[in-house]
């Protein structure tokens, strides 16, 4: 497994196992394969509802825990966001039955940011979170979050895939020691991306995969990626791709394929903002 570091120095896996959609009754299963495959980072969040799931399947691997890497992420929370994001990020912990996380993540650029980055700082400055940082932040917030703080987030974690490269993002993101991690590489599947001719014909080439293609793709863009699957032949073939790679054509024909566009949503889109901030989670 190739690896990245972090701003804090700590070493991650970049390539690694999403768990969001997987439901809480299939996830201990399917974590479990996933380890068993070889996948060392877990990515869950409270807004998952399966990281009780996650924590049990970690167990049951019995693979030391400075062998893996975890990350779960804060939703959005009500005022006093200091407070309740302490609380909040404590329930995460007792969830997944650990006495830290690898990675915590805010999952959504919305409420009173400053106050739940503060409350993260300090819970990363007492090492029960060894790395903070953020997901689905645009460049203007997430600059404004790297200006602004003490502490700088470690990733960004936003949708990066084909048809949507965030080159602007991640030239930011570059500059400022930010780490760029893909959510929904593979689109998930919108856009036929499994069976894109562009990326068909290079994994033709290869004897891979579209998916082994994406994933490779974003790897040689040091991107970390965290492609789910609920099938262990998937879970397989999604880790088996450090034993090729594509060619600077090959990487200047994917590029081709941006719009520019999300597949899902945008997230300063209004109606998104009052979507994702109506929704609050127990605990
Ligand atoms: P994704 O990884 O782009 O796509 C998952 C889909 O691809 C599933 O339907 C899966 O089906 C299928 N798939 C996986 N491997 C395949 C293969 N080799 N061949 C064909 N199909 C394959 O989507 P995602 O789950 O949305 O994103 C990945 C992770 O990013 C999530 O699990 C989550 O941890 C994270 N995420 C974060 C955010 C955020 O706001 N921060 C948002 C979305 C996702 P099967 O399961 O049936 O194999």
């Amino acid at each position: 497994m190739q690896h990245v570091t972090l701003n804090t120095g700590a070493r991650m896996p970049i390539l690694g196992f999403g768990v969001y959609q997987i439901p809480a009754d299939r996830t201990e299963q399917a974590v479990g394969s996933a380890l068993a495959a070889g996948y060392r980072l877990l990515d869950t969040a409270a807004a998952y509802g399966n990281e009780e799931a996650v924590g049990l399947a970690i167990r049951r691997s019995g693979i030391p825990r400075e062998d893996l890497f975890v990350t779960t992420k804060l939703w959005i929370q009500d005022a006093p966001a200091e407070r309740n994001t302490r609380r909040a990020f404590e329930t995460s912990l007792t969830r997944l039955g650990l006495d830290h996380v690898d990675l915590y993540l805010m999952h959504q650029p919305y409420g009173d940011v400053y106050g739940q980055w503060r409350a993260m700082e300090a819970v990363h400055r007492e090492g029960l979170a060894r790395a903070i940082g953020v997901a689905n932040f645009s460049p203007d917030r997430l600059l404004d979050l790297v200006l602004n703080n003490e502490i700088a987030p470690a990733v960004n974690q936003i949708e990066t895939h084909p048809f949507f490269q965030r080159t602007a993002d991640h030239a930011l993101m570059r500059e400022h020691g930010v780490r760029h991690q893909a959510w929904g590489g593979f689109a998930e599947g919108r856009n036929d991306l499994f069976t894109h001719p562009v990326l068909a014909g290079i994994g033709a080439a290869h004897g891979k995969s579209v998916a082994q293609v994406v994933l490779r793709w974003l790897i040689q863009r040091d991107i970390v990626t965290i492609p789910k699957s609920v099938n262990p032949d998937r879970m397989a073939q999604n880790i088996d791709v450090f034993d090729f790679a594509l060619t600077d054509d090959q990487m200047a024909a994917v590029a081709a394929l941006d719009t520019g566009a999300t597949l899902f949503f945008d997230h300063r889109d209004p109606e998104m903002v009052a979507w994702l901030s109506r929704r609050r989670l127990d605990g």
